[in-house]
């Protein structure tokens, strides 16, 4: 009998490895990665713990040089969503009964396989598929991964600790039920940690999950599955149904069982699947919990007491990292004519730097653009400032998709602070700059402030203490995660638990307790030791 109180304590994150030349880790990755470019692996869905194959095809390209196809895998229709139904539920009724330690046990040895036997298989995946350079698949698929894992445990010790008060006579506790019913986890194209953890959190609070990945990030997403599956993950916990989004949605948000949705992902597709529940809110067990994370259109405002250099640093790797297809990337920046010289001349000696082209090519800081659509409606952002009279490209500019989708680090400079490439977001390495009379601070912040409808990510850079005040007081919501002096990428489980609130999501924080607390349906229980007999109060004698 398993009657051990146990609480995990507060993990360390994951150490990032260098991949230094002449490395072992150097060298195991670059075997991976010879490996798994040099096959086609066939990727079923997974559903109730067995493979299912459809024969509806589709393939899975290297983005950086898309002729090359790394896998088919098969699509799941409206007869395997059924089915996946079915599993989970199944599985549910013994997996709601299991002790939490022990599900928080599969979470921890996942993240031990991680961090050991397959940190290179699921670097490579996501290295290929998802056209990440080493240092953004490592500190994404290995370190982000893992440490969502642990720091999970620990979060899940946290939430079942918080229990009732106690009274003479009674004995109250609060016993965190999973939802009544399954979760639909939705997960995007850009990282692989997301993509566990939107599964993993709602898994390890007692519920089970029908997966649906991004089509652009099989690959990495089914290794993670497999790893899932050697930790020890009963079948039919968490399906894994690749599929059309739109063809999913409609049949799962229809379905009573709906629990919840866990999301990441743009805001439109948030916002039809919102919709869609609501239509049919009728037919539900429970209202679902629709948790999800969205776009971004993240911000730079710098005051004339910032430092040229930390500003411009952050601006070329904020914008450009893993070409700007972060949620968090900086995209419009607001800086002050008296700095604008030197902060522009950094900048271009930065970007002189950046080279761009295949993952396999360890110089390259840049690589490609994650599919053709998503290169076309970069492209179509750019031309439109070409075109424009209120905008000029001061570097960059050019696209091209012959073998992979590269696009250049582009740096747009408005005259309006209302132009379309600051207020929409573009999800490409595409940074638009307005610069603003120094006198005009107050009034350029409160127009940073109102410009996008999102509010996900924000930096300032300002070097006086009053000031920096006055401008975390005045963008108090422009931002879920707000970053002083530092660029607004790069947040860490349980350092900068992540999310935004207006149109970026319902700011749930993955990374923190408050994520998994959504994941529960608390019961709140009281036990009397001495019933009353009586129903007249004493002072009625
Ligand atoms: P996306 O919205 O296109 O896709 C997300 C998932 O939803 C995918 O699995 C997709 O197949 C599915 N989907 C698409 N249409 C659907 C529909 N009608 N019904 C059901 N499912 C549907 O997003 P993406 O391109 O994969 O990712 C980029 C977006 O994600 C950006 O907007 C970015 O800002 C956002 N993002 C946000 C965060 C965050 O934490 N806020 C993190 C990462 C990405």
């Amino acid at each position: 009998m398993n009657n051990a109180i146990f609480s995990f304590g507060r993990p360390q994150n994951e150490p990032i490895q260098q991949y230094l030349k002449g490395s072992p880790e150097r060298a195991a990755l670059e075997q991976e990665l010879k490996k798994m470019s040099s096959e086609e692996i066939e990727i079923p869905l997974i559903i109730g713990g067995k493979e299912i194959k459809t024969g509806n095809i589709a393939t899975v390209v290297m983005p950086h040089n898309h002729k090359k196809v790394l896998a088919r895998y098969h699509q799941a229709g409206e007869k395997e969503i059924e089915m996946a139904i079915e599993a989970a539920l199944e599985a549910k009724k013994k997996w709601e009964d299991m002790p939490w330690i022990e599900r928080a046990t599969i979470t921890l040895k996942a993240a031990e396989l991680l961090a050991k036997k397959y940190r290179y298989v699921i670097n490579a995946a996501t290295m290929l598929g998802q056209s990440k350079n080493i240092f953004q698949a490592e500190i994404d698929s290995a370190c982000e991964a893992i440490d969502f894992l642990r720091y999970n445990a620990h979060f899940a010790s946290e939430v079942y600790k918080d229990q009732p008060g106690t009274f003479p006579g009674q004995i109250n506790k609060m016993e965190y039920r999973p939802l009544e019913g399954f979760v639909f986890s939705l997960s995007p194209f850009n990282f692989t940690a997301i993509a566990s953890n939107l599964n993993m959190i709602p898994v390890l609070m007692g519920n089970v999950t029908l997966w649906k990945p991004s089509s652009t990030a099989i690959l990495s997403n089914y290794y993670m599955m497999k790893v899932f599956k050697e930790a020890g993950l009963p079948d039919g916990v968490i399906n894994f149904v690749p599929g059309k989004g739109s063809v999913l949605g409609k049949v799962i948000t229809n379905h009573r069982a709906l629990a919840g949705i866990h999301f990441t992902g743009s805001t439109a597709t948030f916002n039809t699947l919102w919709k869609n529940v609501a239509e049919n809110m009728e037919k539900y067990i429970g209202y679902p919990k629709l948790v999800g994370e969205t776009g971004g259109k993240d911000f730079v405002f710098a005051h004339n007491s910032a430092c040229p250099s930390a500003l411009a640093t952050a601006l070329v790797a904020g914008a450009f990292e893993y070409q700007g297809q972060k949620c968090s990337a900086a995209s419009r920046a607001y800086i002050p004519k008296s700095i604008w010289g030197d902060v522009k001349k950094i900048m271009l000696e930065h970007i002189a730097k950046i080279k761009i082209g295949d993952v396999q090519d360890f110089d390259n800081f840049m690589n490609a653009v994650i599919d053709e659509a998503s290169f076309d409606n970069i492209m179509s952002y750019i031309n439109y400032a070409k075109d424009s009279k209120e905008a000029e490209i001061i570097t960059g500019g050019n696209g091209d998709k012959s073998v992979g989708y590269f696009i250049e680090p582009t740096i747009i400079l408005t005259t309006n602070p209302h132009f379309k490439s600051m207020q929409e977001e573009i999800f490409g390495p595409v940074l638009t700059v307005y610069v603003y009379d120094d006198n005009k601070f107050e009034e350029t912040m409160e127009i940073c402030n109102t410009t996008s409808p999102y509010g996900l990510t924000g930096a300032i850079f300002c070097n006086d203490k009053y000031i920096t005040l006055e401008m975390f007081n005045k963008l108090r919501y422009a931002a879920g995660n707000f970053y002083i002096n530092d660029k607004p990428t790069g947040a860490m489980v349980g350092l900068q638990p992540f999310g935004g609130g207006r149109a970026s999501g319902t700011n749930d924080k993955a990374g923190s307790y408050l994520n998994l607390i959504r994941w529960t349906n608390p019961r709140a229980i009281k036990e009397n030791f001495l019933s009353p007999t009586e129903i007249i109060y004493p002072y009625m004698k």
